[in-house]
């Protein structure tokens, strides 16, 4: 019975020391399912196939390994937009939906076709979420692992964005020479080194290369903030996403080049993402 199933999976992942266990024991089983979470309460009583019992049991062994849910489903929500995710991509957080509102509303401000380009785009799900939502965008997007780079280039077809989206494997800007863009987005990897062990074990699970940011954090805002004013059309913009504490740091890189430096807070009160006007 569902409910049963649910009740014991839960006790499991909650022994396993997982905080979200009931939440993650219905994700999986709904996935399982192929149902909406809803339909478990609706349907408490029905019993499932033995298949898809041997199913969700593998799931929740998984899961109690501290393997994250969306690695397990292949999917997390962003922007409303459901993204294929893979192990080879950083799992979309919701504190990168507030950089992504600030590029669609400040692209959308901008009269006739703009283009941007995304720097690390990983499952692709920031640039794919501006494109879906502003229709007069064309953007570019950079990520250093051909892998990263194949998962954007399925959810770009999956939301139809893909004939407006260039892909290309390289390092940061190096494979857009030449280009100018109305603005350069990027959620580059942030965390200091020495933090990496420090992590979550679900965080740990996510590629190191995305989020690892050198010493103390900040290297790829160094480079990005360094090169951004090449690619940028005069009064175009930067904005990055920032780990905790990087605020003023990042704001000091940018007043070299940049002015109308804003930083945003997340819904925790963090300050999250950083934007300015070259
Ligand atoms: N927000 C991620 C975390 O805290 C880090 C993402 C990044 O390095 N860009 O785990």
């Amino acid at each position: 019975m569902i409910n049963k199933l649910l009740q014991s999976a839960t006790a499991r992942l909650e022994a396993a020391g997982i905080e979200s266990a009931r939440l993650d024991a219905e994700v999986l089983l709904a996935h399982v399912l192929n149902c909406r979470r809803l339909y478990l309460y609706v349907d408490a009583a029905k019993n499932v196939s033995p298949a898809q019992a041997t199913r969700f049991e593998s799931l929740i062994m998984q899961r109690a390994e501290k393997i994250p849910t969306a690695y397990l489903t292949g999917q997390r929500e962003f922007m409303g937009l459901n993204f294929a995710v893979t192990p080879d991509v950083l799992i979309p957080r919701p504190d990168t939906e507030i950089l992504v509102q600030y590029a669609i509303e400040n692209l959308s401000a901008l009269k006739g076709d703009v283009t941007f380009a995304d720097i690390g785009t990983g499952s692709g799900a920031i640039c794919v979420s501006i494109l879906k939502y502003v229709k007069n965008a064309d953007a570019v997007t950079v990520d250093i692992s051909e892998d990263a780079i194949n998962c954007a280039k399925f959810n770009a077809e999956k939301f139809g964005v893909d004939d407006r989206l260039k892909f290309y494997v390289g390092n940061l800007f190096e494979p857009l020479r030449g280009q100018k863009f109305h603005a350069i987005i990027s959620n580059p990897p942030y965390i200091p080194t020495s933090d990496l062990a420090t992590l979550q074990e679900e965080v740990k699970r996510e590629p190191k290369i995305a989020l690892d940011g050198g010493d103390d954090g900040l290297n790829f805002y160094r480079r990005i903030i360094e090169e951004a004013p090449n690619f940028l059309c005069e009064g175009g913009f930067l904005a990055v996403e920032i780990g905790i504490n990087q605020a003023s740091a990042v704001k000091n890189l940018l007043t070299k080049h940049f002015t109308d430096i804003k930083i945003l807070r997340d819904l925790a009160g963090i300050e999250r993402v950083i934007a300015a006007i070259f």
